[in-house]
């Protein structure tokens, strides 16, 4: 007879055909009670060869449509299949499953939202560690009379849902990605870059402890003082050496309404040394930046776009102020107008329902994201928007610049370079995913692109489809790489943990 390995499972009405109930070491594949071997076979759960999957409080599956969906990520041209998911009910699960998976030598891997898009957070044959039910946000504390305060979400919230709970306290995260449905889980583990960076840095950088369960299968709580090598190992290290299951995040005062500003600039090193500018002399809370084709195709057009946050957080923006010393084309179209705080956070979402009406937001997205030298941006943007024109980068797609500042930036793992004002240029690729040799000769452009700006002292932010070999992530860390290697070897010691990142081997 089965085990009633799913004791707790079975309480939640999972149906008990479909219960994973134990690990078969000698085939590598997974059990269900449905499928269970009869005795005759040799083999039982107690004291046979199969590993019974101790009791949980959310739940295990094997089910075909569950382990294709994540098999898939944003990108839609890499798929490798997951033998199981977990859908933790508790903490205590994904310290359960991993030490389960470590006796086992299962590889384990965390997904967020699955919005990497080149296999990041998949695992052949292993078991993906779904974190969206642990979702849990708050309380917000409020630092009384600070304008500041803090909040501890877990790892699979969503930044909009963050937002909204800490809106509700006049409080808001610091800084965003330009898409809000991403998983603060997720997001720490690459970094999370906004327009809000030069000021704040990354979202990385705005975490002030960490819950995480290392590859070994410990709970525990790190911050910069307490375990501070495994928060410097977490933060922004690619899931590489533990699961963060919760995060406290630093708040600062939220703006009711935002002076929004679009400026457009016909000269690619004047635009860049406006943002420069910008990024340096703090009087924007946001500055990003576009690049946008012409009629034949060259990237020759750029916008700049700027953002001034009004009271609370800051004085009534002045526009004249604003705008003094900036260079940009005053007969192109200028755009300035006063937007609802969250509604300009959440900027992306009507554009999003739009592309997912027409099916176009699961096409392929062979996403470049690099991270150029300020001293030769503007060489290094020309040489890559070149060798891009006449190509159209497809419904959605967009070329995006911008800089950072590298004294806000002080997460070890957040590979910066050397320069004190980098800038980020993304050129977010969407492909018909049928003409999947269209999309890998995209990411072959992709990796060349790459060795150029690795070549001139860039490196990559690693979220998109970069194909890295072991020698590349070791240019990537440069100085940070002993630290990190040694960070894996102690805490996730039989690499378990996200091999889609391909950082370490197994
Ligand atoms: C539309 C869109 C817009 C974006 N805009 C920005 C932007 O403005 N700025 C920016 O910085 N990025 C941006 N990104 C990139 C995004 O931040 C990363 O891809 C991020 O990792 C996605 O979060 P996710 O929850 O989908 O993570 P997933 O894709 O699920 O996972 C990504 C990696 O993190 C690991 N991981 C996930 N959760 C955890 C966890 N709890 N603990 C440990 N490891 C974990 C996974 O194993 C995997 O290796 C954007 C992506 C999209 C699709």
């Amino acid at each position: 007879m089965p085990q009633p390995l799913n004791r707790r499972t079975a309480l939640h009405g999972l149906a008990a055909g479909a219960a994973v109930i134990a690990f078969d070491p000698l085939a590598r594949t997974w059990v269900t009670a449905a499928g269970h071997p009869a005795p005759a076979t040799g083999r039982t759960t107690t004291g046979g060869p199969f590993a019974d999957v101790p009791p949980l409080d959310g739940t295990l599956v094997t089910d075909p449509a569950a382990l294709a969906a994540d098999a898939d990520d944003f990108g839609h041209s890499v798929h490798r299949t997951p033998a199981a998911i977990l859908r933790p009910g508790s903490v205590a699960d994904v310290v359960t499953m991993i030490r389960f998976c470590n006796d086992q030598g299962i590889q384990v891997a965390a997904r967020g939202q699955g919005h990497a898009t080149n296999g990041q957070a998949q695992v052949d044959g292993g078991l993906i560690v779904e974190t969206a039910t642990l979702n849990a946000i708050g309380p917000v504390r409020a630092q009384q009379g600070a304008g500041t305060g803090t909040v501890t979400v877990q790892a699979g919230a969503v930044w909009s849902a963050v937002v909204h709970a800490t809106l509700a306290q006049g409080l808001t995260p610091p800084v965003f990605t330009d898409y809000l449905e991403l998983s603060v889980g997720g997001t720490l583990s690459v970094g999370g870059l906004g327009g809000q960076t030069h000021l704040y840095g990354a979202q990385v950088d705005n975490v002030t402890q960490l819950q995480v369960v290392t590859g070994a299968g410990e709970l525990l709580t790190c911050s910069a003082t307490r375990r501070p090598d495994l928060f410097r190992a977490v933060l922004a290290g690619l899931g590489q050496c533990a699961v963060i299951v919760s995060a406290t995040l630093r708040l600062v005062t939220a703006p009711v309404t935002v002076r929004h500003f679009l400026l457009p600039y016909t000269d690619l090193a004047t635009f860049l040394d406006d943002q420069r500018l910008l990024a340096e002399d703090d009087r924007f809370a946001y500055v990003e930046g576009e690049v946008v084709p012409d009629a034949a195709g060259a990237f020759t057009g750029y916008v700049l776009e700027a953002v001034a946050y009004g009271p609370p957080a800051g004085p009534e923006p002045d526009d004249t102020a604003l705008l003094a010393g900036l260079r940009y084309d005053t007969s192109g179209a200028v755009t300035a107008e006063t937007l609802d705080y969250f509604d300009f956070l959440n900027r992306l979402a009507a554009g999003v329902a739009a592309l997912e009406q027409a099916g176009l937001w699961s096409w392929a997205h062979p996403w470049l994201n690099l991270l150029l030298p300020g001293d030769s941006a503007a060489t290094l943007a020309r040489t890559l928007l070149d060798g891009i024109a006449g190509q159209d980068t497809g419904p959605g797609g967009v070329v995006l610049i911008y800089p950072l500042v590298s004294d806000r930036l002080r997460t070890p793992l957040l590979r910066m370079p050397a320069d004190p004002v980098p800038y980020l240029l993304a050129v977010l690729w969407t492909m018909d995913p049928a003409d999947q040799a269209a999309v890998q000769a995209r990411a072959a452009a992709n990796a060349a692109a790459y060795e150029t700006v690795r070549v001139a002292g860039g490196t990559q932010y690693p979220v998109g489809t970069i194909a890295m070999s072991p020698a590349d992530w070791r240019a990537q860390y440069g100085r940070s790489w002993p630290e990190f290697a040694a960070a894996k070897q102690r805490y996730d010691p039989n690499r378990l943990l996200a091999p889609g990142q391909h950082v370490f081997t197994p």
